[in-house]
């Protein structure tokens, strides 16, 4: 029960009181119901029921990774409509790191701020065999052992099928023995085909991401889950999307922590023939973030507040309205830095004091969301 008479008064008079009451009792929402949810404009009626749920599993504690987003290569045949970061192979701003720089950067992150988790992820670039994934994370393990491996979206693991003529499975099971320890759970975008033909019509369909996923967790590799909103779906694509992800995670609890993007516009070739010209907002992501909770409360623990695109700001009242964790430190991202998207380069004190800020209580935590350090 929500214990303050305004709180349940501002719910019991909401347009969606009689969804909102039952999640309280401990209802799961389906799929009208989320439908509903997110065609609702009562985001503080949302964000009263999803924040008591966050403080109910995690109370006024918020963690954070300190990490870094490690670019291998922003070469990519894929050409999706929303990114500003891939570059066709030949252009003169193409890069691929060599192994050598590769492992560079994560002993100089780990040895200036003792990072535990290298986040790699890049464009889909068909000169890169497998041997090149496998070789820079051996070499991450042996030099950092205790610098947690989370990388590759399941369309890179695709690439890399494709590129090698073997299966996703043997993909996963090579680079798990070299030592990759989780996935990101990136290149979902929003799960509708309809959808994906016309933002990123050669990229992996709804039904690939969810099987790579499914096997990378019967392998015993954990993942996060994503969906980047605000491009052309509806309420309904969105819906689906959640459900999707929830569907699976009953048959496999093989996903950690669910982190909704807002899709950012600038420099992306949506904005220039006009499908988007402006980023979603700060209400948008507070009305996701409360959904995503209400919506995966008992299913998939931890949800990520989206500061990388929305600022420190905004990721703090994400955390009252049902975020728990505040992603990673993130020092040297270039994906959202290729849209001119805010800084992303946050030190673990700038987010310490941005969580102290709230009254929260702020906690490091490792890869696998296991707490390491109160701050
Ligand atoms: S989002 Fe990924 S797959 Fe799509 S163009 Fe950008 S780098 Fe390539």
């Amino acid at each position: 029960m929500l214990r303050h008479h305004s709180a349940q008064r501002i719910i019991e008079t909401s347009d969606v009181s009689d969804i909102l009451q039952a999640v309280i009792s401990g209802k799961r929402p389906k799929l009208n119901d989320c439908i509903h949810l997110i065609r609702s404009d009562n985001i503080y009626a949302l964000g009263l029921v999803s924040g008591f749920l966050r403080d109910k599993i995690f109370g006024k504690v918020a963690t954070f990774v300190n990490n870094i987003i490690l670019n291998y290569t922003n070469v990519c045949i894929t050409y999706c409509k929303f990114c500003a970061f891939y570059r066709a192979p030949g252009h003169n701003e193409a890069y691929t790191l060599p192994i050598s720089e590769i492992v560079k950067r994560v002993l100089t992150s780990k040895q200036l701020f003792g990072i535990s988790q290298v986040l790699i992820q890049g464009g889909h670039n068909p000169n890169l065999n497998i041997e090149y994934y496998e070789d820079a994370f051996r070499e991450i393990r042996k030099r950092c052992p205790d610098v947690g491996i989370h990388g590759l979206s399941a369309s890179e693991i695709d690439m890399i099928a494709k590129v090698e003529r073997c299966s996703t499975v043997e993909v996963l099971s090579r680079l798990k023995d070299a030592g990759l320890d989780t996935l990101p759970g990136a290149g979902a975008e929003i799960l509708d085909d309809a959808i994906k033909h016309q933002i990123s019509p050669l990229k992996i369909k709804s039904d690939e991401w969810l099987r790579i996923m499914e096997e990378a967790h019967k392998l015993g590799i954990k993942s996060s889950a994503t969906m980047m909103y605000g491009t052309l779906e509806d309420e309904e694509q969105q819906a689906r999307h959640l459900m999707k992800i929830a569907n699976l995670q009953e048959k496999t609890g093989g996903f950690m922590a669910f982190i909704p993007w807002s899709f950012e516009p600038n420099m992306t070739q949506m904005q220039s023939e006009g499908l988007i010209r402006y980023p979603s907002g700060g209400l948008r992501l507070l009305k996701m973030i409360a959904i995503s909770r209400i919506v995966y409360h008992n299913l998939i623990n931890h949800l990520q507040s989206s500061w990388l695109t929305n600022g420190i700001g905004m990721a703090q009242l994400a955390l009252t309205y049902g975020a728990d964790d505040f992603g990673g430190t993130l020092i040297g991202e270039e994906v959202v830095t290729a849209t001119g998207a805010r800084s992303t380069e946050l030190t673990s004190n700038t987010i310490v004091s941005a969580i102290k800020q709230i009254g929260y209580s702020a906690h490091e935590r490792d890869n696998f969301y296991r707490l390491v350090k109160k701050h």
